[in-house]
Parts: structure tokens; sequence; C-alpha cells
């Protein structure tokens, strides 16, 4: 008897739980729509929805003036919608460049941002500085709306535990980051690896449909590439699936930075790669506009701004360096579609801001698909944008809110 009581318990959390997704992705939308969606009834529609906006979670609008009265119901027809003000979350992306945070409302928009310098190499001096980052963002929101604290970093992460489990920064490694963040800021923290939070923001916060299998590859300091499958990132038997970086790309390629093996992807085709094989072409005094460039602006520092702009300006042996990592790349990406066949491909880089580079990753993937058209992978190209990371960090707070 019992067992039944939580069964029946159980299918009424759940439907509330697609109710609210389907909310959340297709508004505005009527109850109607919703019961077709969901292939439930509109009295199982209408007792969830009527909660929903009693808690203040939904608003309620006219669907047009010109809908006519439904005769059944004496009314007209009103279109739902989740309450941009009804929460909010705060997410932070421990970037390989820079800490990045920002608040985000229910719907996924920021309404706070904020670039803070790289975060410190020691865990003891970085945790109260990103507590400190977060809770001044936090300020500004209305406490008892806010749902609590997202945190993506590079490296192999527990998510679940909450643990660091590998990351370049030696002293992180090990540590509950989740943990000690809920201590210091008495707020609910889930951390995960930056790239699956990008990848998860990209899956909620993007309103269009999607196919339920897609890859999200991106192009920074290394390179990483989660699978979102029906709405959840792969996470593989350890934790550790999407580190595409770490594959074999050249058998005699240089050694890769963070693992130690020769030739992996991030070692021939990261921005690390192309700015160690452009500070070299300078070394030995080619690549003259490059040179110029770092002259005129008076940066000790290459970075991978500043080879775009010499590639764009013509100089021959950035473009070559460049179009080399970009096949590498390529030939990966064409590795993981045959492997994996996803409906779509994310890329997010800041390496893409180049339409040539577009063309020529595009060029390169055709040339090494088996089975299938270019046209038949969808391939879609993401803008710049700083606060990805800390969006996506965000909404992985919100997505556990939509699913409780
Ligand atoms: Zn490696």
């Amino acid at each position: 008897m019992e067992e039944k009581g939580y069964g029946l318990l159980e299918i009424k959390r759940l439907n509330r739980v697609r109710i609210k997704k389907v909310i959340y992705k297709y508004a505005p939308i009527t109850r109607i729509q919703i019961a077709e969606a969901l292939g439930l009834t509109l009295p199982t529609i209408t007792t969830n929805v009527a909660s929903m906006l009693s808690d203040g979670l939904l608003k309620e609008a006219p669907l047009s003036d010109e809908t006519p009265v439904n005769p059944q119901s004496g009314r007209k027809p009103s279109v739902l919608s989740f309450k941009a003000d009804a929460a909010y979350a705060v997410g932070a992306e421990l970037g390989p460049y820079c800490t990045t945070v920002c608040a985000t409302d229910l719907l996924g928009k920021i309404v706070f941002q904020r670039e803070y310098p790289i975060a410190p190499q020691e865990y003891d001096r970085m945790l109260p500085e990103l507590a400190g980052e977060i809770r001044d963002i936090a300020s500004h929101l209305p406490q008892h709306k806010l749902l609590g604290a997202g945190v993506g970093l590079p490296g192999f992460i527990e998510s679940e535990k909450g643990v660091i489990r590998s990351n370049s920064r030696q002293s992180w490694n090990g540590k509950n980051l989740m943990e000690d963040l809920r201590r210091e800021l008495g707020l609910g923290v889930t951390i995960d690896n930056n790239v699956r939070m990008r990848a998860i923001g990209e899956e909620l916060l993007v309103r269009k449909l999607r196919p339920d299998i897609f890859a999200y590859y991106y192009i920074s300091k290394g390179i990483a590439c989660p699978l979102m499958i029906q709405e959840n990132v792969i996470a593989g038997y350890t934790a550790g699936a999407g580190e595409i970086g770490h594959t074999l790309a050249q058998p005699d390629g240089p050694i890769c930075p963070t693992c130690g093996h020769a030739g992996c992807l991030d070692a021939v085709a990261s921005e690390t790669a192309i700015l160690n094989f452009c500070r070299e072409a300078c070394k030995e005094g080619k690549a003259p506009v490059l040179r110029s460039l770092l002259s005129e602006e008076k940066a000790d520092a290459l970075d991978i701004k500043t080879v775009l702009r010499a590639q764009q300006m013509g100089d021959l042996s950035v473009c070559e360096i460049v179009e080399h990592a970009v096949e590498y790349l390529g030939i990966s990406l064409a590795n993981l579609i045959n492997l994996i066949s996803p409906g779509l491909v994310v890329v997010d880089g800041y390496l893409m801001k180049q339409e040539c580079n577009r063309k020529k990753l595009r060029d390169v993937i055709a040339k090494h698909l088996y089975g299938l058209n270019e046209k038949e992978v969808g391939i879609e190209f993401l803008s710049f944008d700083l606060y990805r990371g800390a969006k996506g960090s965000a909404a992985k707070v919100l997505r556990k809110f939509l699913l409780e």
C-alpha cells in the first residue's frame, strides 16, 4: 500500500517537472498546448499550473485580442510563461585567462556581471577570493529568491561529490570545492567542468528545437568536447568524458603540458599550442606582421587576439600556424562525428571568430566524414561571449530548480 502511494507521488512529481520544462522551453504556451505536447489530461495541467501561479512562478497573459472566447469555459484562452524575477542564480567560471561571475534571472538573462583576474594557484587563497566575488554579485539580488551558485572550472571534476579530481592548478586537486564554498557562503553550490557548464547553458537557455544529441566543441587554452544526450551531459564512468584535448593527434608531436603525453590535440591545436608556435616563429625572425603588432602594442604577452589580427592582415607564417591547428581540429571533429553521429556540433572558441577559420574547419570535416555529407551534420558557431561559462554555471542551478 505504501509503495503504491509513493509511486503515485512520484508520478505527480514527474508530471510537474515535465510541465515546468515544457513551459520553460516553449513559453508563451497555452494549457491545451502543454497537454498535447505531454500527452497529459487538461485537468492535470490546470491543477499544476494553478499551484505554480499561486507560488508566483508563472504569469498569464491573453493569447491575443482577436482570440474568440472559448464556449466551454466562457473565457479567452491565455498563455503561460515563467516570471523572470521569480528566482535568481549566480554562476562563475574559473577560466584559463580570467574569472567571470554573473547573476541571472530565472530565464537565464544576465542581470549583473563582473570580470576578475585569473584565480590564484593556491587553493587556500582562491577559495575566499571566489566566495567574496560570488557574495558581491549575490548582494545585488533579493536573497529569498536566490537559488544557489554554480561554479565551472577546467579539469576533471567529480560533479556529484563536488571534488576537483585533476586540474592544472596542483593545490586545488582533491579538494571538495562544493562543500568548502557551501560552508563559506551558506548557500547551495554546484560545481562542474566549465565546458560542461557551457553545454548545459546552451541546452537549457537556447529556446529553439535542437537534436537531442549534440556535441559542444570548445577551443580555448585547451580543447574539450562534452556530449549532451537528452538534456544530460555524459560524464563517463569516471567523470572524465569529453576530454578530446588529450586524444592523440600527432604521435611524434610536441609534449602536452597538461598530461605529459606526446602529440595530444591540445599540444598541436589549442590556443596554447598556437601561441607557442607563434612565439617560435617570432624568435626565428618569421611572422613579420605579428612581430610589428607586438612591438607596436608594446605587449610582452602574446595573445590569441593579436594572432588573429596578424592572420587577418595576411602574415604568412601566422596563417600557416593557424591553418595547421584548424586542420587538426577538423580531423578531431570528423572523428567524433563518425564515432557518435551527433545531430549537431556547437563550436565555441575565439579562434572561430575569423570566417576563414570556420570555412577551413568545415572543409576539413567534410573531407573526413564517413557515410554522411556535410549538410547532414549541423555545425553551429557561437559568437564569442566572455560570460558564456559563468552563464552556463548559473544555468545548472536553474536546471536543478526546474527538475525538482
Ligand atoms: Zn594531453
